[in-house]
């Protein structure tokens, strides 16, 4: 579904993404780890073409996105993206976060998206929280809500940015096990997390970025479990 060749990605002098290949196919879920400033937020920016990237190649479900002809907006559509920072809209209440984007960019009337809505946040244990306003939600909660949006959508594929990681400690377990559900039901995922346990027991395969590149890949068990190169021992040293 997502397959990146050899993708570059500087800011100014600073060379952030130093030739990057990764591929996730269809109901796969790829864990990316690593040290903070490695390019892991980047990396995923780039793939939903958030950054452009300054070199390489992404092709999303066939599309080259890297293509100037390509429709970016009609591709994105594709992509659902869940962020560090939940990003649901302050004055909307939970459903109407859910349904703007199925309305304006899917076109789908209200009931329709209503519908759709409702069912994505009993899939993530909201289904009482159709009215609230976000500030009514923990932070678990409203992360859950950013998931349903984004599920609303009906994308091929999921872009997580460390999801957990601003969430109060008690909290992050429901988001996780809500993405582990989505796993076991077969979504494409690629994931940026600190969570080792989760990247053990969920991935497909593990990738290890440092510096701008790709130093390991493979096997969560193998690369969390028996790293075989030293940067990335070092690294789950530190985080393990
Ligand atoms: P973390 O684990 O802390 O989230 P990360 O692996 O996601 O780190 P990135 O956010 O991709 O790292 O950042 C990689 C490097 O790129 C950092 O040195 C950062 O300062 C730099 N960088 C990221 N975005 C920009 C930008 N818009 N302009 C300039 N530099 C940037
Ligand atoms: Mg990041």
């Amino acid at each position: 579904v997502i397959e990146v060749l050899d993708l570059h990605k500087s800011f100014g002098d600073l060379q952030v993404l130093k030739g990057v290949d990764l591929s996730v196919r269809r109901g796969e879920v790829v864990c990316v780890i690593g040290p903070s400033g490695s390019g892991k937020s980047t990396l995923l920016r780039c793939v939903n073409l958030l950054e452009e990237p300054s070199g390489g190649r992404i092709l999303v479900n066939g599309t080259e996105l890297t293509d100037p002809d390509c429709d970016i907006d009609a591709a994105r559509t594709g992509i659902g993206m869940v962020f560090q920072q939940f990003n649901l809209f302050a004055h909307l209440s939970v459903l109407d976060n859910l349904t703007i984007a199925q309305r304006k960019v899917l076109r789908r009337d209200k009931t329709e998206a209503e519908r759709i809505a409702r069912a994505n946040l009993d899939r993530v244990g909201l289904a009482d929280k159709a009215s609230a306003m976000p500030a009514q939600l923990s932070g678990g909660q409203q992360q859950r809500a950013a998931i349903a949006r984004a599920l609303s959508m009906n994308p091929d594929v999921m872009l997580f940015d460390e999801p957990t990681s601003a969430l109060d400690p008690e909290l992050v377990g429901d988001v996780l096990g809500v993405m582990r559900g989505l796993a076991e039901e077969g979504m494409t995922m690629l994931v940026v997390t600190h969570e080792m346990q989760f990247a053990r027991e969920v991935a497909d395969t593990v990738l290890f970025m440092d510096g701008g590149v790709v130093v390991e890949q493979g096997d969560p068990a193998q690369v969390i479990g028996a790293p075989r190169e030293t940067r990335t021992q070092e690294f789950l040293a530190r985080v393990l």
